[in-house]
């Protein structure tokens, strides 16, 4: 056992000496939310993901909430259900219903044949996400958003630091939240933010993230009280400067996990489809309980025993959850998704974790195995 708990993720924040000072001129200048950091910060995202417009907001999920609202959708909206809760709270709040639709048993992301199976005269809109980081298959689904006449949405939560056939993610479909939270591989402590090339759509999302209120104390619509503080945003301006640091590093941790757990039977991996690059936000493996010798959830435990905290990455998945149960269509329909569930698990993976500890987790793996195949 590892004396000390390995967490699965751990914020990589850069410690720059400055931060202090930048913090005391903020407090100083009295202007503390939504001012010139706030500006900086969006700039340096809208030329980071080469995206026309990039606006801040204090959460990935009002993100989603804004844009859905400022889209005036009605009806349906289809999106995975092997995803974090946040995916289908954004449509709830909109007064939208949520179809959840079976992932790929290779690539973990939404299934674009099942979503054209899924369009039905109800629905407005299409929602993937980028599950772990890897991005779903984009061009497949602006094709059936655009033949259906729908609306293409992303959440884009683990977007940071992916990339679509070698373009960074933000200005795909009509708009995509990213989240700033401390799980997430850049952080603004907590914070979210809004791409788009629509003008229209960008200056919804403006108004919408300061109650829908243009400036003359009537607004046009209801939006939320969402706005990023200016601490925020010099947090987000600092460990922006890592994004593409941290992501080499994942890679590497990853390619070297992958390394040492290929030889163990029953393990798998998250296919990464050629020409993008996943965040890897996280490492998600799978377990086939009988070729492994024990099942994903007796390894989750053995792992906890032993100090190294994994996570059980979306278990239980959207269609089983109290919030979203009566908008569970047919149980047969979530096979890959029950699968994944039910057998995958996410291993400590953050941008300062040690090689010497993924040899560790990666040695305690097979020692569990082979303990309890004895
Ligand atoms: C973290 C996460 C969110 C929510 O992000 P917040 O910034 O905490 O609102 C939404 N979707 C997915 C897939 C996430 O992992």
């Amino acid at each position: 056992m590892t004396a000390k708990k390995i967490p699965i993720t751990c914020p990589t924040l850069s410690h720059k000496p400055d931060i202090q000072r930048i913090f005391k001129e903020i407090l100083n200048s009295g202007m503390i939310t939504n001012g010139k950091y706030v500006e900086k910060f969006e700039n340096r995202i809208r030329k980071y993901l080469r995206v026309k417009h990039a606006i801040a907001v204090n959460s990935c999920t009002s993100g989603l909430m804004l844009i859905l609202k400022a889209l005036n959708l009605e009806g349906e909206i289809i999106m995975p259900s092997f995803t974090f809760h946040a995916t289908g709270h954004a449509a709830v709040w909109n007064n939208l219903k949520p179809v959840f639709v079976d992932c790929r048993p290779d690539t973990y992301n939404i299934d674009p044949e099942k979503v054209e199976k899924a369009i039905t005269p109800l629905t407005s809109a299409i929602l993937a996400v980028y599950i772990f980081g890897n991005p779903p298959e984009i061009t497949s689904l602006e094709k059936i958003a655009a033949k259906h006449h729908l609306k293409l949405v992303f959440d884009a939560a683990h977007g940071f630091g992916s990339l679509y056939q070698g373009k960074p993610p933000g200005g795909f479909g009509n708009a995509e939240s990213f989240s700033l939270s401390p799980t997430k591989l850049i952080t603004s402590a907590e914070g979210g933010i809004v791409t788009t090339n629509d003008d229209k759509l960008a200056q919804k999302v403006r108004f919408g993230r300061t109650y829908g209120d243009g400036g003359d104390y009537n607004p046009q619509f209801s939006g939320l009280s969402a706005r990023m503080s200016e601490l925020h945003a010099a947090l987000g301006l600092m460990n922006l400067k890592s994004l593409e640091q941290n992501v080499s590093r994942r890679i590497k941790l990853v390619n070297l996990y992958k390394k040492l757990l290929i030889g163990i039977p029953g393990i798998s991996f998250q296919t990464i489809s050629d020409g993008n690059r996943s965040s890897y936000k996280d490492l998600s493996i799978y377990i086939d309980t009988e070729t492994f010798g024990i099942s994903r959830d007796r390894l989750y435990d053995a792992l906890l025993a032993k100090n190294i905290i994994a996570k059980k990455y979306f278990s239980p998945p959207l269609h089983r959850q109290i919030a979203f149960k009566k908008y569970t269509g047919n149980k047969e329909d979530y096979i890959n998704t029950n699968l994944l569930s039910e057998n995958s698990i996410s291993l400590p993976l953050y941008s300062h974790l040690q090689e010497k500890t993924v040899r560790l987790i990666s040695k305690t793996i097979d020692h569990i195995r082979q303990r309890c195949l004895k």
